[in-house]
């Protein structure tokens, strides 16, 4: 081979390898995986031992779920670092109108100073255990799909039980990995006193508000620290003053430098529900079904809301968490619609299913066992289609209204009290009640009698649209064919309103009856809550049929499509914790728009003069004014970096998961997706999936020159020059 040739080789092959090694992944890879990925080829620079080590100590032991999202231990000290969207609703709960810390800010000065996070746990991953053979061994032989579904859904639950430890604050549960294949017992440490240390004001953490929430270009200051209290001993106690910050077995290391595009990064999170290993008809059902039904439903409560406690500063304050959660799920909804539209992704999938069909066909052994898995599949899906309308509504009305919300759980109370404890759901049981109704306790307080009339004249209205499997017996039968609105309103307000189970005492009072005595009361709302709750128990034995027909189906369509792809099969994301790694990348999401991956203080001086979502503290001016960039400033950039965006496969549940650079330490804290990758729950593409964080250079900066919380980045290890 002559030289040019050689060099040639050479060139070719090292371009291969960066491909390769640059190849776009999708994966957010539970622990058990972690050990097939090449990380080093892909950049990363310590051992996978480092990141995940169940004899020594590593990365995910500095990693916490915190009330859903995640978290990292930065400090020897408990110190957590996650999002400000996490931890809004414990800042929302100790606000007060002449103490906003939602609005202004927080920093407590000194430990004593650090208030409670009211309702906050923190989860830290102690050890995992496969237990599928536990579990599917408890469904041989059962052929009964409802009580297939039912069975695998009680040996779960025991399991976890059966694991779990009181005493030394360990839960335990079980995951389903692979629906109807693959189960993992996970044990978690539970904290259960949290509180807060620094929180941005409203300006920093939710800058842009929801006009930039999943979007890029971004300039949010997503990230708030909180600290993990245990008692004197070391066990996990409620909130007492005299509880001591915990100890965290590891913490990470912060790299005060950041990133730069193009930089090899992974994340370790808690990712909740994708769903990409389903069938074309699970699509078709978000695309038709769910995602326009929620979407509309919940942008016209939000408007409601915001019109009915405009004029009043106390209830707008009271129902910010709950506007920020409905605005948070309508806009990814909507982007989800979008990209599914854009995508085509219902017709691709459906494609793919021809393609496995043939597959199927081309072998004999194959075409035995799978031959009518398509129209099994299609058979479940069409009731599940058929029903659609209805439990869409019914879990709606449970969530949105306070009067059916509190009615549900004052008959689903006396229908477990007649069960033994043991029988009982879980949040019903001797040992939970007390919890489960102090819950509700939000719903007393921040019950406006004109937003829960509305809903229901919207909701009752809708349900008469609704086609023919999806009726409303209840709706149906007060109401014969009169759809007048004036006919309903008079009705929700004379049935429901007027019985004023918002009142906590006549609330109390409704806990104390046997489901005879509900069913002899005289309580409009009670007779009609009872009257749907027959359906409901009807909806719920279809979808638990459904549930366990696909536990059967689904296994099976994931085999043969494993088969025909012929590579490895990544679980969907579901809540337990997953690696991810990738780069830092911009991408095209339009027709000739390139976004690049680095935006800075710049762009937030930019946007400030864009509308009151752009509000910026009146001190974040002066100091940019005054170039005061400190340690921070990006000579590249030009100012100091402030979102990043990368394309790590992420999804609700990773907000507040550490991004982490090639050497392990901490570079910035994810928040949230760009709009294209909303629908990343369903399908990941290196194009489209881009996610979203806060730089840690931007973090730092602030907690030290806006928050003047210099002691922080000390306890964090980062040196003040
Ligand atoms: N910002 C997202 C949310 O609030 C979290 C992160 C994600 O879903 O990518 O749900």
């Amino acid at each position: 081979m002559n030289k040019a040739l050689t060099l040639f080789s050479f060139i070719l092959f090292a371009t291969f390898s960066v491909l390769l090694a640059k190849a776009p992944e999708e994966g957010q890879y539970p622990l058990s995986e972690i050990k097939k990925l090449d990380l080093q080829k892909a950049g990363l620079l310590i051992s996978k031992d480092d990141i995940y080590n169940p004899n020594g100590i590593s990365l995910i032991d500095a990693l916490v779920n915190v009330n859903g999202c995640t978290g990292s231990f930065v400090s020897p000290d408990g110190l957590i670092i996650t999002n400000h969207h996490c931890a809004f609703a414990g800042v929302n709960a100790a606000s007060t109108p002449e103490h906003n810390y939602l609005e202004d800010g927080f920093l407590a000065e000194s430990r004593e100073k650090e208030i409670h996070a009211k309702d906050y746990i923190v989860k830290i991953t102690e050890s995992y255990k496969d237990v599928s053979d536990i579990i599917l061994k408890a469904v041989v032989g059962i052929d009964d799909l409802e009580e297939r579904s039912k069975i695998i859904s009680k040996k779960m639950e025991e399991l976890g039980e059966k694991a779990s430890d009181k005493e030394n604050s360990i839960e335990a549960s079980v995951s389903e990995m692979f629906a109807g294949q693959s189960y993992v017992l996970f044990k978690y440490r539970i904290i259960e006193d949290v509180r807060l240390v620094y929180v941005p004001p409203r300006t920093i953490g939710e800058f842009g508000g929801e006009r930039d929430n999943w979007m890029w270009p971004r300039h949010t200051g997503d990230f708030t620290f909180m600290r993990a209290y245990v008692a004197p001993d070391g066990s996990s106690a409620e909130y007492n003053k005299e509880n001591v910050p915990f100890k965290p077995k590891n913490h990470l290391e912060v790299n005060p430098n950041g990133v730069e595009e193009g930089d090899f990064t992974f994340i370790l999170g808690y990712p909740k529900r994708t769903f990409r290993n389903q069938p074309s008809q699970f699509i078709e059902y978000q695309y038709n079904y769910l995602l326009p039904y929620i979407s509309e439903l919940y942008e016209w409560t939000i408007n409601l809301i915001e019109a009915k406690t405009d004029e009043n500063d106390e209830m707008s304050l009271a129902y910010s968490t709950y506007i920020k959660r409905l605005s948070n799920v309508m806009k990814n909804y909507k982007g989800k619609i979008q990209g599914l539209r854009n995508t085509q992704l219902i017709k691709t999938k459906q494609q793919e299913e021809k393609e496995i069909a043939k597959f199927i066909k081309s072998s004999p052994i194959l075409n035995e066992n799978y031959k009518t898995l398509f129209t099994e599949i299609n058979d479940v899906y069409s009731e599940r289609l058929d029903l659609a309308e209805a439990n869409l509504w019914f879990s709606s009305l449970f969530r949105l209204s306070d009067d059916f919300k509190l009615a549900r759980f004052v008959i689903q109370n006396a229908e477990e009290k007649e069960k033994n404890n043991s029988e009982r759901e879980v949040s019903f049981k001797d040992e939970n009640i007390a919890k489960s109704i102090s819950k509700l306790d939000n719903t007393f307080k921040i019950s406006l009698e004109s937003i829960r009339k509305e809903l229901l004249i919207k909701m009752i209205s809708d349900a008469r649209m609704f086609s023919e499997s999806s009726r409303i017996d209840a709706i149906d039968n007060a109401f014969d064919n009169d759809t007048d609105k004036s006919t309903i309103s008079k009705f929700v307000e004379g049935s429901f309103i007027s019985a004023e189970i918002t009142n906590k005492e006549n609330f109390n009072k409704l806990l104390t009856l046997s489901l005879d005595e509900l069913k002899e009361l005289d309580n409009p709302l009670i007779k009609f809550a009872l009257e749907l709750n027959e359906q409901y128990k009807y909806l719920k034995s279809e979808n638990d049929k459904i549930k366990g027909a696909l536990s059967k189906l689904l296994p099976k369509f994931n085999e043969v499509k494993k088969e025909w792809k012929n590579r490895l099969f990544i679980p969907d994301a579901n809540g337990t914790l997953r690696l991810t790694y990738g780069y830092i990348k911009g991408y095209s999401p339009r027709d000739a728009v390139y976004s690049s991956p680095i935006t800075s203080l710049k762009g937030i001086i930019e946007k400030s003069y864009l509308g009151s979502e752009y509000a910026i503290p009146a001190k974040l001016r002066e100091l940019y004014d005054a170039k005061d960039f400190g340690q921070f400033y990006n000579s590249k950039l030009k100012s100091i970096p402030v979102g990043i965006l990368y394309n790590m496969d992420t999804s609700g549940g990773n907000s507040g998961s550490p991004i982490l650079d090639a050497k392990g330490r901490l570079v910035g804290v994810n928040f949230d997706r760009a709009y294209e990758a909303t629908i990343n729950d369903f399908a990941w593409n290196d194009d489209y999936s881009r996610s979203i964080g806060v730089d840690i250079r931007y973090i730092l900066w602030i907690t030290q020159k806006l928050g003047g919380a210099d002691f922080l980045l000390k306890e964090m290890g980062v040196e003040i020059k």
